[in-house]
This record gives structure tokens, sequence and C-alpha cells, in this order.
């Protein structure tokens, strides 16, 4: 066989590929990161209104009960092998020194997503991990084990193994178009339907018209379907020109994507004063924060992060059927399950070569 021309491709600089990235330079896998957009990493620029919320000071056992069924028992491997607190200690290590808010949000001490971009830019720099910008992969394909062809309208690239972060389909202007979901659907995985996760709702106009743009701190929501209480968020709710939004309307949103309820009403309580709200609608996957749905999980190695259905291709971050809710959970699962994919990756290129000789 001829020599692929580099150990692994990484698929989509983001949050996820980035983190891909540096990790493999720190383990001396030679990597390329193909990213489709002029420049990379644009909706971690955008996150936690550009403070970027890297992660939570919460223990995992409690991020993984917020994250719930079905995504806690597959990100529980991940979550414990880069904990937040090893997040933390990795970027204070690479001279990003972060801060925990009274409500458990971490950001970066300087509060700028642009620092948490030049963190990773640089370390693939340092790493020589090449970033090869505008280089939207079309196709994947396994040639032979342990040898995959790569292509984009301009070059073919060969590599030993392939990671697919190209990301979810929310704000599809950042360049998370669902292109990973479509070349891994082609190698014959499932992939969820898309809905909403992280979004807010539409109100009718004349509660609109009563109720000026304002943010309430401290509530707590009931989601009320079928005349029953199915859960309960907490934190501020926006109100917004087109109806409300905020932590404790996001949070509820995914809930009801995730159990697809439907005609659901918001029984909310401020600090004593309650109100009864009956949302229109869901705002469109578009605007969400995160997606849920994306590759089944089932399919997928939840200890290793590689595909059980093609071996060789592994995945990380959003593209799989994974969403947290607000408060830096969606960046740490994407942290976390890049890391679990690049030591999978790093052991078995290692027992490859030993193999060759
Ligand atoms: C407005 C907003 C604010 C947010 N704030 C927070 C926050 O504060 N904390 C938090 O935890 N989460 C936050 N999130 C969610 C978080 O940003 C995502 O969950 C996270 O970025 C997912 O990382 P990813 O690498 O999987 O995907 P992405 O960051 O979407 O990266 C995917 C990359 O793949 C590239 N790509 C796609 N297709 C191809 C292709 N065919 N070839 C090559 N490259 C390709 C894309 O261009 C993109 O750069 C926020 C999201 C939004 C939209």
């Amino acid at each position: 066989m001829n020599k692929p021309a580099t150990d692994l491709i990484i698929i989509g600089g983001g949050a996820a590929g980035f983190m891909a990235g540096v990790t493999a330079g720190e383990r001396k896998i030679r990597a390329v990161i193909l990213e489709r957009c002029p420049k990379p990493g644009r909706k971690l620029l955008m996150c936690g209104n550009n403070r970027c919320n890297i992660t939570s000071a919460l223990p995992v056992k409690e991020m993984l009960a917020d994250f719930g069924d079905p995504v806690a028992p597959f990100l529980e491997p991940a979550l414990t092998a880069f904990p937040p607190s090893a997040l933390r200690d990795w970027c204070h290590k690479n001279g990003l020194p972060t801060k925990m808010q009274r409500d458990k949000r971490v950001y970066p001490a300087s509060e700028k997503a642009s620092d948490v971009h030049h963190l990773f830019t640089d370390l693939l720099a340092k790493y020589n991990i090449g970033l090869m910008l505008n280089s939207a992969v079309n196709r994947i394909t396994p040639l032979q084990p342990g040898e995959w062809l790569v292509k984009t309208d301009g070059v073919e690239l060969t590599a030993r193994a392939v990671l697919l972060a190209t990301g979810g389909v929310s704000y599809p202007k950042t360049g998370s178009v669902g292109d990973g979901q479509k070349m891994a659907a082609a190698l014959g995985h499932k992939v969820t339907p898309y809905r909403p996760g992280l979004a807010g709702f539409d109100m009718p106009p004349a509660w609109i018209a009563a109720n000026p743009v304002r943010s309430i701190p401290n509530v707590k929501l009931k989601i009320i379907a079928g005349g029953k209480a199915v859960a309960t968020t907490e934190g501020f709710l926006e109100i917004e020109k087109y109806g409300i939004s905020g932590p404790a309307v996001t949070n509820a949103s995914r809930i009801i994507s995730r159990q697809n309820l439907k005609n659901c009403s918001f029984e909310v309580d401020m600090n004593g004063k309650k109100w009864t709200l009956h949302p229109l609608r869901m705002r469109p996957l578009k605007e969400a924060m995160v997606t849920v749905g994306g590759i089944a999980l089932n399919e997928v190695d939840s200890h290793t992060m590689e595909s059980k259905k093609v071996p060789g291709l592994f995945f990380a971050g959003e593209i799989l059927d994974i969403d947290g809710p607000s408060g830096g959970y969606n960046l740490q699962a994407a942290f976390s399950t890049a890391r679990l994919a690049i030591s999978d990756i790093a052991r078995k290129l290692k027992v490859h070569s030993s193999q060759r000789g």
C-alpha cells in the first residue's frame, strides 16, 4: 500500500476540531484540519455573547444528570476522562486563566472568546498541525484498512484515520451545515432527525405588546404538557421582540425537542409573581444554539468515539446526537469527545506502526 499522506485528517475546524488537532499535536500524531470556511472557529467566537462560557464548575455527576438521557450515558466516558477540572487545568497550563461565576459558569478570565480562539490557533501552529481553509470536504472513502481518501473540490488527501467534527446544523452561516452527517450516512450511519435545542419561543402579538423587552432573573419555569408538569428549569428569562428566550426558556426548548412534546405551556414563577405562558411556536433550528439530533449514538463506541460500522472513522462534538443545557455543557462535550477520540486514535496508530515494524 502507498504510505498515506498523513496520520489523521480532522474535518471541521470548530471547537471539537481545534481540540482534536491540538491533542493530536500533543500526542505527536501527524494531522491536518480541513475547514470549509475562510475563517475557522466562527461559532466558538460567538459563544457566550463573545465571552465564551467554556465549561461548568459543577461536578461531572451533576452535569451528566443535566444532560439527561440518552446523552448522559454516552458522554460519561468522555466527561470522566476529560472533565471540566482537566479542561481548566489544561487552559491554565497553556496560558489561558479561567474564572467561575457564582452560577458555576466558567469563562476565560479575560471574558473574550477571541482569547480561546487564539489559544487554539497558537497551539496548532506550535505543533505544526496544518489548517486548510476554504476546504469543504465532500467525500470520504475507506480504501483499505488504515487508509482513507478525503476529497474537497480542490484536493485529494490520504490518511490512516478520519475524524468528523463538522458540528450540528444550527447557525449555518458559521459553516455547520450537516455535511459530516451526510458523509457518514453515505457510509451507512443513521442520522436522527434534527430539532432545535436551546431556542426561544414566539409569543402572541398581544402578549408582546403588553411586555416590554427586558431581562428577568431567578425565574423557575415549569413545562406543562398534556396537563402535567414534565420538567422544571431555572435562570434568566429574557423578553425579546419576538417572544421569550434566556436560559430558563432555552433549556426548556431542548427538553421539549428531546421528548417530542406538543402544545406545551409554561408556568413561570418570578420570585412569587406567577405567569402562565402559552408560546405560539419554537424559534427555527437555524437560530438554535445547539442541534438536537445527529449521528445516532448506538452506532458509535462511547469509549473511543470510533464508528461501530466503519473502522477508522471517528466523531467528535455536535455532529453526534448530543446536546446539553446552557452553561458551558456543549463546549465541554465537544472538547471531551475530541480528547477521547484522539486518545484512541493515538493508541491504534501506534499499534499499527509497531505491527508494520
Ligand atoms: C450563538 C451561540 C452561542 C453559544 N454559546 C455557547 C457557550 O457559551 N457555551 C457552550 O458550551 N456552548 C455554546 N454554544 C454551542 C457551541 O458553540 C457548540 O456546541 C460547539 O461549537 C460545537 O462544536 P463543534 O466543533 O462540534 O461544531 P462547530 O463549532 O459548529 O464547528 C464545526 C466546523 O466544521 C466546519 N465544517 C462543516 N462542514 C465541513 C466540511 N464539509 N468540510 C470542512 N469543514 C466543515 C464548519 O465550518 C465549522 O467550522 C453556542 C452556540 C451558538 C450558536
